[in-house]
Parts: structure tokens; C-alpha cells; sequence
């Protein structure tokens, strides 16, 4: 292949894999006797351009999920452009760096990537004022990211924090506390890591039985934490292929 694609091959490429995506986790949702219905699909765009996100907007998808704060803002105005009367709904997945709360506090749906208080209270100090400037509405919901093997370089929170961390977080006016998200540790067995993900999110709801959502599989792991009770899973890969934006 040369170039790149046309609009209409990539409408079609995206297509296909989509139908493919959700194939899997239907496979999954059957295997794990659970409907579909409670499993989300947050399509991870972060290394495809607006127009992509575009497409994937008008094939009927609702929720993308970003991981650099910049890249992500850009990308929420150009698709507003490209897709006018769409509401797409922007979950930011990476590790989010304090000094840019501000940047996503206007457009951001929910932060899976809470893993310390002071980002909390970056983020609550951001939301607050965002609302008071009528730049967006309400508070913001948020996941803490767990970390299976409590390795601090690859972001998240280890089990000895998880309960602090939750009580900080919801004493906050600006944030609400959603549920968890964990990301396997490469090469660590996905079934071992997905069965302690779940063992941490059922502790975080017995003392905050509103925080239900599990955010938990990837293109390769999906069908593993959706068997594990994931309620969302964050699919890049298998949607919308190794296509990367220059960097900048
Ligand atoms: C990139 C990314 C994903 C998607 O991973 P794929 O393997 O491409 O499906 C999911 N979650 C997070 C936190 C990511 O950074």
C-alpha cells in the first residue's frame, strides 16, 4: 500500500474493524454470561488524526479516550468542526501532569488516570473554576487508576493507597468518584491481574458503593477483564490501527 488511504478506504477499514470490536466483546459478554449492555466501548484515539474521530462519530460511536493533554485539546475542537451537532463525550486515559488540569477541565467527560490527592486537588481546583466560568457544568466524574504490581514509574495507585486516595477524592465538591481503572502490567498473566483489579474495585465499592464502574481491558486483554467484570473497556489497536499523528 502506498500513501495514505482515501477518506472512503479508511470509512471502510474502520468499518470493518468496528464490527470486528464489537464482535469481541459480545464473544466475551456471552463466554462470561453477562449482557453487553453493561460493557462500554471507550475507542482510544490518541494516536489518529480529528478526521478519523470524525468517521468513527458518524459510524455511531460516542465516547474516545485521550492521553496527552495538548494533543487532546486540539483534537476536541477540530472534531466539533469536522462533526458540527455531534456531542462526543472525551475520557482522558494517560497520565495527566498537574499543570494541565487546566487544559482539559473544560471538555473533559471524566479522568480515569486519578492516582495521587494532589492531582485531585489540581483537578478540583480546575473543575470549580471551569463551572463558575460556565466553561462546562457540574462536577467531575473520575476513576482511580490502580496499579496491579505498584510500580509508581507506570502511574496509578498501589493497594495500600486505594482507600485514602477515595476518601481524599470524595470529599471533593468538584470531583465525583466513579469506580476504578487498571491497565495489566505487561507481561503479567491477564487473568491474575484482572482477578486482583476486581478484588481492589470490590473493596472501593463496599466503602463507596456509587463508584461501579470498572475500567479494565485493551485491544488484547478485553475479553479477560469483561470476564472479570469490566464495565468499560479501552479499545485503540483493534479499532483504529497502528495510524499515528506526526509527533509533535
Ligand atoms: C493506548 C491505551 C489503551 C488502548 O490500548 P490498545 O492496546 O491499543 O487497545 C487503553 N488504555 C490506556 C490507558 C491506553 O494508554
Amino acid at each position: 500500500m502506498s500513501g495514505r488511504p482515501t477518506t472512503d478506504e479508511r470509512r471502510e477499514d474502520l468499518i470493518r474493524r468496528l464490527a470486528r470490536v464489537r464482535e469481541a466483546i459480545a464473544r466475551a459478554c456471552a463466554a462470561a454470561g453477562r449482557d453487553v449492555a453493561e460493557v462500554d466501548l471507550l475507542a482510544v484515539t490518541k494516536t489518529i488524526p480529528a478526521a478519523d474521530v470524525a468517521i468513527l462519530v458518524e459510524l455511531g460511536l460516542t465516547d474516545f479516550g485521550e492521553n496527552r493533554a495538548q494533543e487532546a485539546a486540539e483534537k476536541v475542537g477540530e472534531v466539533a468542526r469536522l462533526a458540527p451537532g455531534a456531542a462526543p463525550r472525551w475520557f482522558f486515559v494517560g497520565g495527566l501532569q498537574r499543570n494541565k488540569a487546566r487544559v482539559v477541565a473544560p471538555w473533559v467527560t471524566r479522568v480515569e488516570s486519578v492516582d495521587s490527592a494532589r492531582l485531585a486537588d489540581a483537578l478540583d481546583t480546575q473543575v470549580r473554576r471551569a463551572v463558575e466560568q460556565g466553561e462546562r457544568e457540574g462536577p467531575l466524574p473520575v476513576l482511580l487508576q490502580y496499579s496491579v504490581d505498584g510500580d509508581p514509574a507506570r502511574g496509578g495507585v498501589a493497594r495500600d493507597g486505594l482507600a485514602a486516595l477515595a476518601a481524599h477524592v470524595s470529599g471533593l465538591d468538584g470531583l465525583r468518584l466513579d469506580g476504578l481503572m487498571a491497565v495489566a502490567p505487561l507481561g503479567a498473566d491477564p487473568d491474575r491481574a484482572f482477578a486482583d483489579v476486581a478484588a481492589a474495585a470490590s473493596a472501593l465499592r463496599d466503602d463507596h458503593p456509587s463508584a461501579r464502574v470498572l475500567s479494565a481491558g485493551m485491544s488484547g486483554d478485553l475479553d479477560v477483564a469483561i470476564r472479570h467484570g469490566s464495565t468499560c473497556v479501552r479499545v485503540g489497536t483493534a479499532l483504529v490501527g497502528e495510524r499515528r499523528l506526526a509527533s509533535r
